[in-house]
């Protein structure tokens, strides 16, 4: 009965869902494989024995985690919004935006959430194929703009799952020749050696959206933030849900980010393994592997079962539909003994 209740966009959705599995490689979500540094847990240890908060809401503006997040990228904490893993600010900022049939202009291939989350506020989502070698159509970005009048542009820089970054040039050149808001989502910025952040002051039309559930090992936390000039921050604000950050993710976020030193050594770490697992892959026959500036690597097979076949073997990445005779797969850099125990696999699987 409830389904000639429920609307009409909806009818043939597909919720997102996603098998909760702990198998021994696990390389499919782009999760860190670091977990909470000795530094942060002893601080947690410390905070739940005295623990007086609990049975209280928490700061419903983040406040202390807004600070720390100003003053590491040194702007001001008006210009700080914090969310339930970036994936909600997304949700907010098109609540703010969309009324229905309004158009949400965004890249494909790239992050899927964009186009579900721009369905779900009654939008219309637009998408722009990337190039052959997954660089950005920035005219034709900015021709589809002016024609279509949306009322957002997306932009994925370090893009998912591609892995390419966007260079702030050409987002500038965007920038400057269209009117609409445009968030760029930078979840894999601190992977790539480039952020739009510092120009916000100049472009006050522009949003970066970056999280803490990536490089900053915290996904089972969901912490994501925003930057932005303060109107674009006040903006988001009208529809973000009140307490929306639980005490325990505020604290352990702020903990993380002022833990500079490990969080520098964890990111060189997987940069420098993400180099190796390239050219370890390149070595492979019949395999085209894609440069990356994430802490993932996008490849191509003819292999249509070989996800399945690392699967068989515990070692879980992620595969996306097939074109005629191919399948991409992409893969998350693990550490050290995760991405030896999966280059073997493949060796065995591929030679
Ligand atoms: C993982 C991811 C996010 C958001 O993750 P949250 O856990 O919701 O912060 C956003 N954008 C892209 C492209 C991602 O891959």
């Amino acid at each position: 009965m409830i389904k000639h209740y429920i609307r009409k966009e909806l009818q043939n959705f597909k919720p997102y869902h996603a098998a909760f599995r702990s198998p021994k490689v696990k390389l499919d979500a782009n999760e860190s494989p670091f977990s909470l540094s000795e530094n942060v847990k002893n601080k947690l240890i410390q905070w739940i024995e005295k623990e007086e908060n609990i049975n209280l809401y928490p700061d419903t503006d983040s406040t202390e985690l807004r600070e720390a997040i100003a003053s590491f990228w040194n702007v001001s904490v008006e210009n700080v919004i914090c969310g339930v893993g970036s994936d909600q600010l997304i949700d907010c900022m098109m609540k703010v935006l969309l009324e229905p049939g309004d158009r949400v202009i965004m890249p494909t291939p790239s992050f899927s959430m964009y186009r579900s989350t721009a369905i779900l506020n009654h939008g219309v989502p637009i998408e722009i194929k990337l190039n052959e070698d997954y660089s950005y159509p920035i005219d034709e970005i900015i021709e589809t703009c002016n024609k279509n009048k949306p009322k957002l542009l997306i932009l994925c820089s370090p893009n998912n799952p591609t892995g390419n970054r966007l260079p702030n040039e050409q987002i500038e050149e965007i920038a400057q020749n269209v009117k609409c808001p445009i968030l760029i989502d930078e979840a894999y910025g601190e992977f790539s050696n480039e952020t739009m952040i510092p120009l916000i002051r100049q472009y006050p039309h522009i949003v970066v959206f970056r999280t803490f559930s990536k490089a900053y090992g915290l996904a089972g936390i969901r912490v994501g933030y925003g930057i932005g000039d303060k109107e674009m921050i006040d903006a988001i604000y009208l529809t973000k849900p009140p307490y929306n950050l639980s005490v325990l993710s505020q604290k352990i976020a702020t903990w993380v980010l002022q833990d500079e030193q490990v969080n520098q050594k964890r990111i060189e770490y997987l940069k420098t393994e993400r180099e190796h697992l390239i050219r370890e892959l390149r070595n492979l026959p019949n395999l085209r592997v894609f440069d990356s500036d994430a802490n993932f690597i996008l490849i191509e097979t003819q292999d249509l079962e070989l996800s399945e076949k690392l699967e068989a073997r515990d070692i879980f990445v992620r595969s996306f539909a097939a074109f005629e005779g191919t399948v991409f797969l992409r893969i998350t850099v693990g550490n050290k003994e995760q991405n030896i125990i999966l280059i073997d696999a493949l060796k065995d699987l591929l030679i």
